[in-house]
């Protein structure tokens, strides 16, 4: 199941590279910037989950033991938004394995459901987006959003999924993995 994911994930990947592209006059992402990963609930599903704790065995055991003792912390001290505990020194230790909200930070695309543009968490840092977005009335002036629906459950259920033969099962916010 593992390797048909990775394969599904390269096409997945390759959409959203364009999607970034696409939308580049938009987005202020860089190296160094971890606002994504410092405040979240970062929903994964099970097999999203199996993926990042593979890639969590072959890390150095210097390196586990930080994200244990991070987990161990989060477990205590219950806060629902936090820090992503696979963060370390601003860089995520698990790039390679990391979930699919994780690939689409960033991105604001339409959301034909409830009828309105879902922006990204740092629009109301003044990143991405930041110019397209009044923080005042909330209103959107972005033209041409994404107009795939950029969400966990509908990118793993979609008819590209299926031909991977994906089993998602429940997602759940990260911590409640553990
Ligand atoms: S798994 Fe990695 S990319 Fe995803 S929220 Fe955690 S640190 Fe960020």
């Amino acid at each position: 199941m593992l390797t048909r994911y990775e394969k599904f994930l390269e096409k997945l990947d390759k959409r959203l590279d364009k999607y970034f592209e696409e939308q580049c006059e938009f987005i202020k992402c860089k190296p160094g910037c971890s606002g994504c990963c410092e405040v979240g609930e970062y929903p994964f599903s099970r097999l999203e989950l199996e993926y990042l704790m593979s890639g969590f065995m072959n890390l150095p055991f210097e390196t586990k033991h930080k994200i244990k003792e991070e987990i161990k912390k989060l477990k205590q001290e219950k806060p629902q938004m936090h820090k992503c505990p696979f963060l370390i020194d601003k860089k995520c230790s698990l790039y390679q394995y990391r979930g699919i909200v994780c690939r689409t930070h960033g991105l604001a695309w339409y959301d034909e459901d409830e009828n309105k543009i879902r922006l990204p968490y740092c629009v109301n840092i003044g990143l991405n987006y930041s110019k397209v977005f009044d923080r005042d009335t909330g209103e959107v002036l972005l033209q041409n959003p994404i107009k795939e629906r950029l969400r966990i459950d509908s990118i793993l259920q979609s008819d590209e999924a299926k031909k991977y033969n994906l089993e998602m099962g429940e997602i759940r916010p990260l911590m409640k993995w553990f």
